[in-house]
């Protein structure tokens, strides 16, 4: 008999429960992945390139055996399935809200066996006592904690017959992947990361200039690796404490979404609807091409577009600024954000603005306005960062890189023109 295994955010073949459930139903499965063009021109070069490694190396884990198709999953997997005469359909479960439709849809057409989920603890299983859903982190993160997780699922791909891409009659004819290069060791990326700057990770992950995070966050997005994996691997310590906590923002982020899924596209602090905004096209596009100004702002923003990430500190800073200073929607700039992020994900990049526009579970209060120009000078001491990443700042040695130069608004000015805003709507 015959399965099919459809790879979407779960692009590993170690720690895989959903493997491991198609390995106890069938002996041979077929290796699907969709490129789905609803979320391919949503996405930018980086981004997409960043998938194609991921499926290149995951192909190469499955012995050259992954079958890569490019259209609607609804239609294409049950076609698939039915191609290779499976009567199910195995995944790890997508638990945003555009995935839940589409399988949802696609389990209309045939069998679809959910093991396991992109998240340490699935979104939904984390509740107050009386059932209702957390709306603040540090509570989540403590009964998230006493909840736990499992040990990684011991998975063997090897054990499983994949069957051979041109065994299926009547497959849809896959245009296969670009010819790339695939992902570098990501274990062993994680074990240097574990080693060398774990034990000093609380002290330094919010300088953008010292490298001190793990960038880990593509594949966590990508499933190239389980959180879970992560977190039995931490050890103890304060870096191991602080590292723990950020897996936990992301799963509290997905709970937070699956419980609202709305709040991907409005404001989950409904107060914020009667806020005045503008719609000042000219000054976003200085925002999307770090042309502010603002020497921190600039930097963040060209990194994103030439590394296709983004420093934590410096996404918080350029995402208030788009909205405290230019007071421009929060979903522009998350749209850009989701664009061009080779980590972009949903739940941890639109909480993330909402957090940063104070609209969104226990946000930043709206009044804390980020002055870009002091976080700057905090939190990238030399401009050591801005000088990478604005090259024509060069010159200016150690923090006076920080000074605006031609600045398309006044910070002092937008701080009180949004402090006044946030004036009439405040309950
Ligand atoms: P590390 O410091 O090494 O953290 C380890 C892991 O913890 C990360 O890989 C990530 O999976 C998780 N994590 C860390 N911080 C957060 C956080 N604040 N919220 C949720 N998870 C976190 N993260 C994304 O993965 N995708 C996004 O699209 C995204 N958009 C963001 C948008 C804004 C406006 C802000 C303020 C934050 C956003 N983040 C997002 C969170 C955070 O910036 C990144 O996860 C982090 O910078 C990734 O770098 P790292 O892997 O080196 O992080």
């Amino acid at each position: 008999s015959s399965t099919v295994v459809w790879f979407r955010r779960d692009l590993r073949t170690h720690d895989h429960p959903a493997i491991r459930a198609a390995s106890g139903r069938a002996s041979r499965a077929l290796a699907l992945f969709v490129l789905d063009p609803v979320l391919l021109t949503a996405s930018g070069r980086l981004r997409v390139e960043f998938l194609h490694r991921c499926l290149r190396s995951l192909d190469r884990e499955l012995g050259g055996r992954l079958v890569v198709v490019e259209g609607d999953p609804v239609d294409v997997v049950p076609r698939v399935a039915a191609a290779v005469g499976a009567s199910s359909v195995h995944v790890s479960a997508d638990t945003g809200p555009y995935g839940r439709v589409r399988d949802a849809a696609v389990a209309e057409r045939v069998e679809l066996v959910r093991a396991g989920s992109p998240y340490a603890v699935t979104p939904g299983r984390v509740t107050k006592s009386d059932g209702t859903p957390y709306r603040v982190f540090t509570p989540f993160a403590k009964a998230w904690l006493d909840h736990g997780w499992r040990p990684p699922a011991d998975t063997d791909a090897s054990t499983v017959d994949w069957v051979r891409p041109d065994i299926g009659e009547g497959l849809p004819a896959g245009e296969g992947l670009p010819a790339g290069e695939g992902l570098p060791d990501v274990r062993a990326l994680w074990q240097a990361f574990r080693d060398e700057k774990l034990p000093d990770y609380a002290a330094r992950r919010d300088r953008p200039d010292l490298d001190g995070t793990s960038r880990f966050s593509a594949f966590l997005k990508w499933g190239v690796v389980h959180p879970r994996t992560l977190l039995a691997d931490l050890g103890r310590g304060e870096g191991a404490k602080a590292f723990r906590t950020e897996l936990a923002w992301r799963d509290f982020y997905a709970d937070v979404l699956w419980h609202q899924p709305e709040s991907a596209r409005r404001n989950y602090n409904r107060k914020f609807d009667r806020m005045r905004l503008d719609d000042d096209r000219e000054r976003f596009e200085a925002w999307c091409e770090g042309r502010t100004g603002y020497p921190l702002v600039d930097a963040g923003m060209r990194q994103l577009l030439r590394e296709g990430w983004m420093h934590n500190r410096v996404r918080m800073v350029v995402a208030s600024f788009l909205v405290k200073d230019l007071h421009l929607p929060w979903w522009w700039g998350a749209r850009h954000f989701m664009r061009h992020l080779v980590d972009g994900d949903l739940a941890s990049n639109q909480h993330g603005w909402q957090w940063a526009a104070g609209t969104g579970t226990d946000a930043a209060p709206y009044f804390r306005v980020f002055n870009p120009v002091a976080q700057g000078e905090k939190f990238d001491p030399n401009g050591d960062y801005v000088r990478e990443y604005v090259p024509e700042l060069r010159g200016i040695p150690g923090k006076a890189v920080h000074r605006p130069r031609d600045p398309i608004v006044d910070h002092a000015h937008e701080r009180q023109e949004a402090l006044a805003r946030y004036e009439t709507i405040k309950d």
